[in-house]
């Protein structure tokens, strides 16, 4: 099948599945108005993070990788009514958007926005935040994936659940001397988590309205 299969195939099932279709698509709209690059996860991927979310019961959520807030948004939509989650994005521009987005959403209170580079926010992330995190989606500049999913999990409690979005890349994982950084990044990622006591990991390849990619998903044990 094809591209075009795929998006119909997520077209009927969102339209089945996800009821909160129209307001996830203001965020979507507001964020090409402030000529954000759509490059969100797609409806089914967000609804997937909401529902990972309850299962979870995610309290305490950390995400890497704002964009305009649309992710932010489906896993805040999640917690409840004491949860938090904090983002880390380096776009003032973005961070902006997002902003605007989370509070249009009246998620304001629960989320919190950390801007600059995540490897320069993440130090002083472990200094304040001196609860664990107990589900992290990892989702920014792939390149910095190893050190991400490192932070991920010192600043995870036993049982948190993590995302890492964008590791199969049309395929491209599997090439072994690629010059691209963002496949180097995941590789050395996955160089890490095959060497990494402290977590379970699988990942699974996915098509959609966002073409061939794939997911990682792991447990902090
Ligand atoms: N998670 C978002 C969603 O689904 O709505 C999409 C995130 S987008 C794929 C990646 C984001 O990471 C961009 O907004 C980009 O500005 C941000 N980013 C890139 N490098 C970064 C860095 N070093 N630290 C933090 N954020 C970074």
């Amino acid at each position: 099948s094809t591209q075009k299969t795929w998006t119909e195939v997520d077209d009927y099932f969102n339209s089945q599945l996800v009821q909160e279709k129209d307001a996830m698509n203001e965020v979507l709209k507001s964020n090409s108005e402030a000529g954000l690059p759509s490059i969100d996860v797609s409806a089914a991927q967000g609804k997937m993070l909401h529902v990972l979310a309850k299962i979870k019961g995610a309290k305490r959520i950390l995400e890497v990788g704002t964009l305009g807030g649309y992710s932010s948004i489906w896993l805040a939509s999640a917690l409840p009514e004491d949860g938090r989650l904090v983002t880390l994005e380096a776009s003032e521009k973005h961070a902006q958007a997002a902003r605007k987005n989370i509070e249009h959403a009246g998620l304001k209170e629960k989320v919190e926005i950390l801007l600059g580079p995540a490897n320069e926010t993440f130090p002083s992330l472990a200094e304040t935040e001196t609860d664990p995190f107990d589900f992290v989606f990892i989702d920014a500049d792939k390149r910095n994936n190893p050190s991400y999913i490192k932070w991920a999990i010192d600043l995870s409690a036993r049982g948190a659940c993590i995302v890492v979005d964008n590791v199969v890349r049309h395929g491209e994982v599997v090439v072994k001397d690629s010059q691209d950084s963002d496949i180097e990044g995941i590789r050395d990622m996955f160089d890490i988590l095959s060497n990494e006591p402290r977590i379970d990991s699988t990942a699974i390849q996915t098509v959609g309205s966002k073409g061939y990619d794939g997911f990682l998903l792991a447990v902090v044990k």
